[in-house]
């Protein structure tokens, strides 16, 4: 009977299945959008159960569109949205309080009182100490339930990324496991002894009791007993992790960037973890085997969503993909540059407080100008990602490998690679994060034999080689630095 890997990527907003068959192509996909709860300004939270619920719909749906059943499934394999903390009760199952989303602020009070910490913990764990990652989440919640430490302490309840809780169902409270790369996103787990550390958990006065095993990506994640009697779970990683996984990035320097709402740029930097001095995160990127990988990460907050800006904001374009059409009625931005800082700036500025800024603006400006200078200021932020990677990791660099919606525009893609002045590579399959853990999960089982096995899977859509001169490259840079500068010497008092 022809096999397949069946792909669950759980998403912040959606929940996506996906049936992957040996050549890495599509069978079938189903996706089920999610609601998010704001309970609070700065709050965002899920409900648990509608995350599994969730997950139940798209991976029976993408059967029935493949009309197949479990026995047609070789294994499963899970990516997540990271960081996103669930707190349930062992005993029940039952989740005791809502899924602390990553995006959420609630924890910044938490994360402030140990501002004086944030070297001995980018030491230990590669991280920044920051609400997005899960430790303060979970303080959070122990804090916000009636006896949550002492229950915790008892070893009546169970932390898990969304991987681990979608495995605990799967396998019907069999397995409290997750894999290296959720776990390196905790800010709870050492990247470089590559095990829970003690002093972190006290730091957060955080029971040991409750946090799951942590595995290889590639590995026996259990029976899926829920779905079937014979279908075992065997890989599980973080959704950039599992993308740059997808892209076969398997050598020093392979680098991908996914272009959605922000940018996620990794870099794989080999088997030795480096810490960046310029703001990029460091993380595992995955274990396969015995082999620990690590990535340097790096991201933009307004990728894509500066297209949206155009389209709801200033109202220029109707749809995303007008951008190209209107880019294209001007030969250049001519001198403009557009710094989208909508929520401040990421890495390497981390700027909480610039605001967005236009530069060069003349009477013969039209807003075809502004929407061409918009989706430079995508490619110009994955620069600075790229121009810090560069110097932490040292690494021999060849091509950028792309994703993500806003890959769409090849006039945004021919100027990253411009600006870039390296190839820039776009996969015939664009669910690179479900196909990674669709590989993750067919190399433990062996669908695929080994790493060149699935190499010979992947094909490339389409490539931009950089076509602008050097010179005018130098120069193109120059200008975007001094806009964002300037951008940040503009604040003015805001009470
Ligand atoms: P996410 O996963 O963050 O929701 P997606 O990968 O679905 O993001 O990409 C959506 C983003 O891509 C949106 O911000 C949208 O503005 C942008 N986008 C979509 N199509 C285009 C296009 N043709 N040109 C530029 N940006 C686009």
């Amino acid at each position: 009977m022809r096999k397949f890997i069946l792909a669950i990527d759980q998403g912040t907003t959606s929940s996506r299945a996906i049936l992957f068959d040996h050549s890495g192509h599509i069978i079938s996909s189903a996706v089920r959008e999610l609601e998010l709860l704001y309970p609070h300004e700065g709050y965002v939270e899920a409900d648990p159960l509608k995350i599994w619920i969730s997950v139940n719909d798209v991976v029976n749906e993408v059967l029935i569109k493949a009309n197949c059943t479990m026995k047609s499934v070789d294994s499963i394999g899970v990516t997540n949205q990271r960081e996103t903390t669930i707190v349930w009760d062992k005993k029940t199952g039952i989740p005791v309080y809502n899924a602390v989303v990553w995006q959420s602020r609630q924890t910044v009070d938490i994360c402030n009182a140990l501002e004086d910490k944030k070297d001995f913990i980018h030491k230990k764990t590669g991280l920044l100490i920051n609400p997005y990652f899960s430790a303060s989440k979970i303080r959070y919640i122990l804090d916000h339930i009636k006896n949550g430490q002492k229950r915790a302490e008892n070893g009546e309840l169970l932390f898990g990324t969304v991987d681990t809780w979608l495995i605990y169902k799967m396998t019907n409270g069999k397995k409290h496991l997750t894999d290296v790369t959720n776990a390196s996103r905790t800010l709870l787990y050492n990247i470089f002894d590559m095990k829970w550390d003690d002093e972190l958990l006290k730091l957060f006065n955080i029971p040991k009791a409750m946090l799951p095993q942590v595995c290889p990506s590639s590995y026996d994640f259990g029976v899926a007993s829920y779905f079937s009697p014979n279908v075992h779970i065997y890989g599980d990683a973080g959704d950039q992790h599992a993308s740059l996984f997808g892209h076969n990035c398997f050598e020093v320097g392979d680098f991908k960037n996914t272009y959605g709402t922000g940018c996620f740029m990794l870099m794989n930097i080999g088997t030795k973890p480096i810490l960046s001095d310029k703001g990029l995160l460091t993380t595992v990127a995955w274990q396969v085997k015995n082999k620990i990988v690590y990535a340097l990460e790096g991201s933009v907050f307004i990728g894509g969503a500066a297209v949206q800006w155009l389209r709801d904001g200033l109202k220029v374009i109707k749809t995303a993909s007008e951008s190209e059409e209107s880019a294209r009625k001007v030969e250049s931005s001519d001198g403009i540059y557009v710094v989208p800082a909508f929520v401040g700036l990421g890495t390497p500025y981390w700027d909480d407080e610039v605001r967005g800024a236009m530069f060069g603006i003349t009477r013969a400006t039209t807003k075809y100008h502004i929407v061409r200078a918009t989706l430079e200021a995508i490619a110009y932020q994955s620069y600075d990602l790229f121009e810090c990677m560069l110097k932490d990791a040292g690494a021999d660099i060849k091509s950028l490998r792309v994703d993500g919606g806003a890959t769409a525009n090849p006039i945004l893609m021919q100027f990253q690679s411009d600006i870039l002045q390296i190839e820039v590579k776009k996969p015939k399959v664009l669910e690179t994060t479900a196909l990674g853990v669709a590989y993750l999960a067919g190399l433990y089982s062996g669908y695929w034999t080994n790493v060149e096995d699935i190499k010979a899977t992947h094909e490339y859509d389409c490539k931009y080689e950089p076509k602008m001169d050097p010179k005018e490259v130098e120069k193109r840079i120059e200008g975007w630095k001094l806009a964002v500068a300037s951008a940040r010497m503009f604040k003015p008092k805001r009470k």
